[in-house]
C-alpha cells in the first residue's frame, strides 16, 4: 500500500508556568519519531539554552524580516519578546506523513487553529493559581514583576480552555504526559484521517 496519511500536528498550549515545556518533553521521550518545531524568538538565551536546539535566537530585525516573507506559521509578543513557527519544517514533515508536536503561546494556537483546524489543540492548565505561583517562583528564571504579570494574565487565558480539543490539568507532569500520548494514538485513528486509506483500500489498491 503507498498511501502515506498525512502527519498530525499537535498544539500543545495553556498559561505560562502551567507545565508545558516538562509534559511535551515527557512525551517526547516516549515518542521520539515525533517531530519538534524549534521556534524563533528575539527573546534572550537563559542560562544553558542553545541556540537551534530550544530555540532559534532572532534579533527583531530578523524576526521581522521572518514575518515579511511568511516564513512563520503564526507568531506572536509574549510578555515583550517575539515568539514564532518556522513554517517551512512543520509543513514538511506533515507532508512526509510524520507527526509535529508545537509547544506554543495561547495567541499562536489560536491562529493556527485557524489555517490548521485538523490539527489537535491540548490546553494545560495548573492545578490551581497558588501551585502556578508556586512553579514560576520556584523556576528563578523570572523577576517578580514578570512573575506578578504573568500570574495576573493567567485568569484570563484559562477562558480560552473551551477553544481546545482537550484539557489536561497538571498535577503531575508523568500522567498528564501518558494522556497525551494515549490522545496522540487515539487522534490518528479519527475516522477523517483514515479517508485515504479506506478509499484505496475500496479501489482495490
Ligand atoms: P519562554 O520564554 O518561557 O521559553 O516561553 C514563553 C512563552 O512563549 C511560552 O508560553 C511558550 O510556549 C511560548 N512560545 C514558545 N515558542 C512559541 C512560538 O513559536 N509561538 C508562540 N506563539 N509562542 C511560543
Amino acid at each position: 500500500m503507498t498511501t502515506v496519511q498525512q502527519g498530525l500536528l499537535l498544539v500543545v498550549s495553556g498559561p505560562s508556568g502551567a507545565g508545558k515545556g516538562t509534559i511535551c518533553n515527557l512525551l517526547r521521550e516516549q515518542m521520539p519519531e515525533l517531530g519538534y518545531s524549534i521556534s524563533a524568538t528575539t527573546r534572550q538565551p537563559r542560562v544553558g539554552e542553545v541556540d537551534g536546539k530550544n530555540y532559534f535566537f532572532k534579533t527583531v530585525e530578523q524576526f521581522k524580516e521572518m514575518i515579511a516573507k511568511s516564513e512563520l506559521l503564526e507568531y506572536a509578543e509574549v510578555y515583550g519578546n517575539f515568539y514564532g513557527t518556522p513554517r517551512q519544517f512543520v509543513m514538511n514533515q506533515l507532508q512526509d506523513g510524520k507527526d509535529v508536536l508545537l509547544e506554543i503561546d495561547i495567541q499562536g494556537a489560536l491562529q493556527v487553529k485557524k489555517s490548521f483546524p485538523e490539527g489537535v489543540f491540548v490546553f494545560i492548565v495548573p492545578p490551581s493559581l497558588k501551585v502556578l505561583s508556586e512553579r514560576l517562583h520556584g523556576r528563578g528564571t523570572d523577576t517578580e514583576e514578570v512573575i506578578q504579570k504573568r500570574l495576573s494574565c493567567t485568569v484570563d487565558e484559562l477562558g480560552y480552555a473551551p477553544a481546545y480539543d482537550y484539557v489536561l490539568v497538571n498535577e503531575v507532569a508523568e500522567a498528564e504526559a501518558d494522556k497525551l500520548l494515549s490522545i496522540m494514538k487515539a487522534e490518528r485513528n479519527r475516522s477523517s484521517r483514515k479517508q485515504q486509506i479506506v478509499d484505496s483500500i475500496k479501489a482495490g489498491k
